[in-house]
């Protein structure tokens, strides 16, 4: 089957691929505790996490980085990666998550800690960069309101887990009088995970990886928090991520799949749903996820993304919107890119957008993530 389908592919429809490649290198950032906090609520932990800033209110800009999109990208991964760890019968901990925005929209601080305050939240996890006005300013730093506390010890773990993960100088766990650890009425801590200011830190924080790697820091520290073991879950179902580009004809590609991503199983299909008709659709797939602008779209795939197909919609016609691109992934496209049992892989269709228009010259689907199962 894959063999058929490989046989489409032809010289003129792999030259914007080649485009993808070159824009998409990315630098792969390595990702990586005292005694935890005895849990002291029943299951799930209710988590409420509050990405710093947002709409009107950009927080730190500088070095091309803009700290509400930072902000933004780490709680959104923190958010999956805790409803993974729910999800995942193998480890790790039991989750409620609520966040105080998941767009880019102005919220008040009052908002946010109201939001928590109502629940009521278990923990509150703020999330911020942090700026200086001289650029020499670098390092992580966490915040509590006071020492000796609940939220000292998360302030602690989260701050510990940064270091490992971003590998930024250490300017310690402090304390604050911010209004969200001050009016919280649960344990809550705040991190500044580096300076958009500094060269150093920022060229850190511009890699999505380092966005994913702090997501991760901060799932570790809340598990070892709360007497977890740091555990990383897995996926154990393929979700959808990042953002879907509408092409010219107005449709909006969904990324989609039936059947079990395994080498037991022969049955894993991708699909892409909502495009238009006889285009030529590409399936791009990496091991690194991402979101980097590209042709007024998102490329979801971080390093250099690996073009594995060509296939074709069966759309009923030009400008409709219900055209499928379909394509399966058996064991021997695991195993012919090095992929075992437990890889994760990422994935998103690149099409030709239906206009042509040099300025939007592709169709992007939103990502998938798997993990291959044995
Ligand atoms: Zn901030």
């Amino acid at each position: 089957m894959l063999a058929r389908v490989m046989q489409a592919s032809t010289s003129h429809r792999t030259a914007g691929v080649a485009a993808v490649l070159g824009l998409a290198a990315l630098a792969a950032l390595g990702t990586q505790g005292p005694a935890p906090a005895a849990a002291p609520f029943g299951s799930p932990y209710r988590v409420v996490i509050d990405p710093g800033h947002g709409g009107a209110d950009p927080g730190a800009v500088a070095n091309g980085l803009v700290e509400k999109v930072l902000n933004l990208e780490v709680a959104l991964r923190l958010r999956d990666l805790l409803d993974l760890d729910t999800a995942d019968p193998l480890g790790g901990g039991d989750w409620d998550v609520r966040l105080t925005r998941i767009s880019d929209v102005t919220v008040s601080l009052a908002d946010r800690v109201t939001l928590a305050n109502n629940w009521p939240a278990d923990r509150f996890v703020s999330i911020h960069h942090n700026a200086f006005s001289s650029s020499a300013a670098n390092g992580t730093e966490t915040f509590s309101f006071s020492n000796g506390t609940t939220a000292a010890g998360l302030r602690d773990r989260v701050q510990e887990e940064l270091l490992l993960a971003l590998g930024l100088a250490d300017r310690g766990s402090k304390t604050a009088n911010f209004y969200v650890l001050r009016e919280t009425t649960m344990p809550a801590a705040l991190s500044e995970g580096g300076f958009l200011t500094s060269p150093i830190d920022a060229a850190v924080l511009a890699s999505p990886a380092a966005w994913q790697a702090s997501a991760e820091a901060h799932l570790f520290a809340l598990q070892r928090h709360f007497g977890i073991a740091p555990y990383l879950p897995q996926a154990t179902a393929p979700f959808v991520y990042c953002t879907a580009k509408v092409s010219s004809a107005g449709c909006t590609p969904a990324i989609g799949w039936s059947g079990t991503p395994s080498f037991a199983a022969s049955d894993f299909v991708v699909h892409c749903d909502h495009v238009v008709s006889q285009q030529y659709g590409l399936l791009l797939w990496s091991d690194q996820p991402a979101s980097i602008p590209f042709f007024g779209g998102t490329l979801c795939l971080g390093n250099a993304p690996q073009r594995f197909q060509v296939a074709f919609s069966n759309g009923l016609g030009n400008g409709n919107c219900s055209g499928r691109l379909e394509l399966p992934l058996s064991s021997g496209f695991f195993t012919g890119n090095g992929l075992f049992p437990g890889s994760n892989v990422y994935l998103q269709w690149w099409y030709r957008d239906p206009g042509f228009l040099p300025a939007a010259p592709v169709g992007l689907s939103n990502g998938l993530r798997l993990t291959v199962l044995p």
